[in-house]
């Protein structure tokens, strides 16, 4: 047997007294007039009297007023009248200690008769803790009520088929509907109608799956405008593990959506402005190329013209000319082409590309420049590589900005100047373009800020070239490097994600 730890209660004297001091409840007998008969050992305990201090004194001195001043009169009523208003109904009221102190309890009284008149027995129950409890439990659903509705967070919470059911403030001032209005919706009226696919997808896999899920949601307002939102989104369940609902935050940001939009096409027409300045600085170049099939052409047709006057029309002859000013004019369409390409202005494009083909046609350009210096081209397109889905004019104007910027860094060089260009792939299903150069390279301190905007050592240069170049590199989920090649010059490598062909379709 478990041995008993602590004071074992005196014995009681009796069957009844026995009965009441096993009881773990106080349990106080009191006659018609107040006057305590019995007082268990657990009410000894709780109020910290012994019973002989309390039997035959009025059962008020265990309450504090104003219980205890009105007590003597609510038992003469119920003697009187037998107006119950606890007797046989239970009630909460305040007890008080020996010391004084007060505590809240639950108190069932019983009647019965004896020879005397009537007798009661009151069980009471301490309700402290649980009062504690109670009280814990509304200061914190308060305080959780006070962050649902003053939170600048809209919170929306449904059922499991989307149906709203609670909403904050905040939430109906972001749709500019009243909570009543709102709580009348499922979640999914208030997306755009065309765009609540995806969410309600996500929703119905955090439904499947428990957690929480994170989405881009585009709602409409009241009046019809747009609300581009992140709505972050919970599956609560309760006690047993079992889904209830989904309580979701939704955070509006339609300011920072529209300035990433504006930021997007100033940096697309900040790219267009700079690419047309490189173009500037080699139109000489460009002019030379487009000049040299044009005079050709001048001079095949002045030589047709002189077979003709000179009646040895020989129409062989005539065809071979005609043919070769055809040639000529195929080349300088092909420079104009290319150049309008690159100055052509626009929402930004991507398809499915060949990185050797958009290599090619910037290679083309930058000849021409270069044929006019003592500096060396060395191009080598590699085999196999993946296509990319690109906006064709951004890489190309990469690859435009990293070979001029090579051949400047040659420029007054005693050395072999060398560009090379290649094209390979770094690693599984991607593709880079490498522009290699014999020039100096970069000192480490200079290394660190090559990417900044507005980074130049040129007198005339702007530093915009490689930060574009980086942006528009990580806007296509690439990646542009520099590094130090086997001669000491800059090698700046351009690496982007290899598409499957089925993309962009
Ligand atoms: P800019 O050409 O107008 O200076 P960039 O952003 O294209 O602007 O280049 C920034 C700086 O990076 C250049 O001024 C130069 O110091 C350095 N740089 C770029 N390319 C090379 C290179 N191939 N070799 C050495 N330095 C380079």
């Amino acid at each position: 047997m478990t041995p008993l730890l602590g004071k074992a209660p005196a014995a009681a004297d009796d069957q009844l007294g026995a009965l009441l001091n096993a009881a773990v409840d106080p349990m106080i007998i009191i006659d018609e007039r107040g006057l305590i008969s019995r007082f268990n050992a657990a009410a000894e305990r709780t109020f910290g009297y012994r019973a002989a201090e309390v039997i035959g004194h009025n059962v008020k001195v265990l309450m504090p007023q104003p219980f205890r001043r009105e007590h003597d009169a609510y038992l003469e009523r119920y003697n009187g009248s037998g107006e119950a208003r606890i007797i046989g109904i239970g009630r909460e009221v305040v007890a008080q200690r020996r010391d004084g102190s007060t505590f809240p309890i639950d108190l069932s009284v019983g009647e019965f008769r004896m020879s005397g008149g009537r007798g009661y027995v009151g069980i009471l129950r301490d309700i402290s803790e649980r009062k504690r409890q109670e009280e814990l439990l509304r200061q914190s659903s308060e305080e959780l009520r006070l962050i649902f509705d003053f939170s600048p967070m809209a919170i929306l919470i449904t059922d499991l088929d989307g149906r709203i059911f609670s909403v904050n403030r905040a939430c109906c001032e972001l749709f500019g509907r009243s909570q009543d209005e709102l709580c009348t919706l499922r979640h999914s009226d208030l997306m755009l109608p065309e765009e609540r696919a995806i969410p309600l997808e996500a929703f119905e896999r955090l439904r499947r799956d428990g957690g929480s899920c994170e989405c881009e949601i585009n709602y409409q307002r009241v009046d019809g405008s747009a609300i581009h939102a992140l709505h972050y989104s919970a599956l609560a369940t309760d006690e047993g593990g079992k889904p209830v609902m989904f309580i979701g935050e939704i955070i509006d940001r339609s300011e920072l959506f529209a300035a990433t939009h504006e930021a997007e096409q100033l940096r697309a027409r900040l790219a267009h402005v700079t690419r047309i300045g490189t173009l500037g600085e080699m139109v000489s170049g460009i002019a030379h190329e487009v000049n040299q099939p044009l005079t050709a052409i001048a001079n095949y047709a002045s030589a047709c013209r002189r077979l003709m006057l000179g009646g040895q029309s020989n129409p062989g002859e005539l065809l071979g000319v005609l043919e070769k000013i055809a040639a000529q004019a195929e080349r300088a369409g092909q420079v104009i082409r290319g150049l309008r390409a690159l100055t052509k202005r626009g929402e930004s494009q991507r398809q499915l590309l060949d990185c050797n083909q958009l290599v090619a046609d910037v290679v083309r350009l930058v000849e021409f420049e270069l044929r006019g210096t003592d500096a060396q081209l060395y191009v080598e397109l590699g085999g196999d590589l993946p296509p990319v889905f690109v906006d064709g004019v951004q890489i190309q104007q990469v690859v435009l900005n990293l070979m001029r910027n090579a051949m400047e860094a040659m420029n007054g060089l005693a050395d072999p100047k060398l560009v090379s260009v290649r094209t390979f792939v770094p690693r599984p299903f991607w593709v880079a373009i490498s522009v290699s150069d014999r020039g100096p390279g970069l000192p480490p301190e200079q290394v660190q800020r090559l990417f900044e905007p507005f980074f130049t050592t040129k007198k005339q240069g702007m530093g915009l070239g490689l930060s574009i170049c980086q942006s528009i590199a990580t806007d296509h989920g690439g990646e542009l490097r520099y590094s130090t090649n086997e001669w000491g010059g800059a090698c700046f490598t351009l690496s982007l994600p290899g598409s499957s062909d089925d993309e962009g379709v």
